[in-house]
């Protein structure tokens, strides 16, 4: 059987992540994908927004990652010349009844360490975004948008460098921990049997099936992973606005909000929409939610042509893997290093939700440093 120090399951930006730290910490790393290529889950359906560190409460990972990620983010894409823009972002408060909201949010975001992050009033919003319709806003200049594609691919290029492999149509199928790491059996056109030291589980919306499939791991350390799909639409024409702009007002996560691609292409989302128990990935855009971004977006954006004339149409869907149920309060992401679950040489994330692109620098090397 074929031996490696490290094998990470999945090809999203965190096991590039994860993989990249592992690999230039002098380790021999395999990721295993089973899709064609890189990133093709979570990671590539989402708002590709480097998030500031506004809304997590302060102490969790979610907020310490969020804020360490975005600075180590931003100094990879000026690196290595991965397309970003730090645009900025607007939250806005569009009543009155809204503002002691947005300012409970500013002095989190302050409590996170997001010092540029301030609050300015309507008039001074506008000046900003001319077609923006609010009472008051928070300003966060540190946020921006970064090409996810370009990072994943620059991470998979350092973790080669460094020796890594990665080794795509490879699901992993069962493993099982041995005296020293553990047996793998990985399925796929070529099926192996790998003995790896160190596993690194970061298949996203299957890490709790994949933690499952690991005999030896207690299942008390293995939560249910539920499936919370969110929306875009595309808005055809000329963007409205230069930055990004966030209802402060919401029915259920961030609200339907307004982000840009670095082409200039605006679009709106993501909704909430939680799918059944044991549902599999299905990314339809149901078209018929047309009306109800409609009339979210006029809420912040009274200009919204006729959605009907073609200004907005169905894009694409990402789905969020949630670690808790509809109506229960956010779950911090789960980094479970061997001292949690007692098993050597296992990280398990669960949960790796918003904000993980920004985070996952930050991500990678705390799995790694539990495994040091
Ligand atoms: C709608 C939406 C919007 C978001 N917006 C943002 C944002 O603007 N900013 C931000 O910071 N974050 C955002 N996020 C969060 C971010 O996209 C995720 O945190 C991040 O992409 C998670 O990456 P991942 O590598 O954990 O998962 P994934 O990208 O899903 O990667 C997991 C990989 O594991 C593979 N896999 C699964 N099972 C197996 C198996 N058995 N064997 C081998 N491989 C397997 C999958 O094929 C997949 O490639 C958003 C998320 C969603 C859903």
């Amino acid at each position: 059987m074929d031996r490696v120090d490290a094998l990470v399951v999945g090809a999203g930006v965190i096991g590039l992540a994860v993989a990249r730290e592992l690999a230039r910490a002098g380790h021999e790393v395999i990721v295993i994908e089973r899709a064609e290529g890189i990133g093709t889950a979570t990671s590539a359906r989402n708002s590709e927004v480097i998030h500031a560190g506004l809304y997590y409460a302060p102490g969790s990972l979610k907020a310490k990652l969020c804020v360490e990620g975005r600075h180590a983010l931003y100094a990879r894409c000026a690196e290595r010349g991965i397309a970003h823009r730090r645009c900025g972002k607007l939250v806005v408060a569009v009543t009155e009844a809204e503002v002691p909201a947005l300012e409970a949010l500013l002095a989190q975001a302050h409590s996170n360490g997001v010092d540029d992050a301030v609050l300015i009033d309507g008039a001074t919003a506008r000046a900003l975004e001319p077609a923006v319709r609010c009472v008051a806003a928070l300003h966060s200049p540190s946020t921006g948008i970064v090409d996810s594609h370009g990072l994943m691919l620059s991470l998979q290029g350092e973790a080669e460098d460094h020796g890594a492999m990665l080794a795509l149509h490879s699901p992993l199928e069962h493993a099982a921990v041995t005296p020293d790491g553990f047996e793998v059996q990985v399925g796929g056109a070529e099926p192996m049997r790998l003995h790896a030291r160190m596993l690194v589980n970061a298949a996203g919306l299957h890490a709790s099936a994949v933690a499952s499939r690991i005999d030896g791991l207690d299942t008390r350390h293995v939560p249910p992973t539920r499936f919370c799909r969110g929306h875009y639409f595309a808005l055809a024409g000329r963007a409205p606005f230069s930055r990004l702009v966030y209802p402060m007002h919401n029915r259920a996560g961030l609200g339907v909000h307004f982000t840009l691609d670095l082409g200039g292409q605006g679009r709106f989302g993501p909704d909430v929409d939680w799918l059944p128990v044991d549902s599999t990935e299905d990314y339809a855009v149901d078209a018929s939610r047309i009306d109800a971004f409609a009339t979210d977006i006029r809420r912040y954006w009274p200009g919204l042509p006729d959605p009907l004339s073609g200004a907005l149409a169905p894009a694409y869907s990402g789905i969020r893997p949630k670690i808790v149920g509809q109506g229960e309060p956010a779950a911090d992401f789960r980094i479970d290093g061997p001292e949690l679950h007692g098993v050597p040489g296992l990280v398990n994330l669960f949960g790796i939700e918003s904000p993980g692109l920004t985070a996952s620098l930050a991500i990678g090397a705390r799995a790694a440093s539990l495994l040091a």
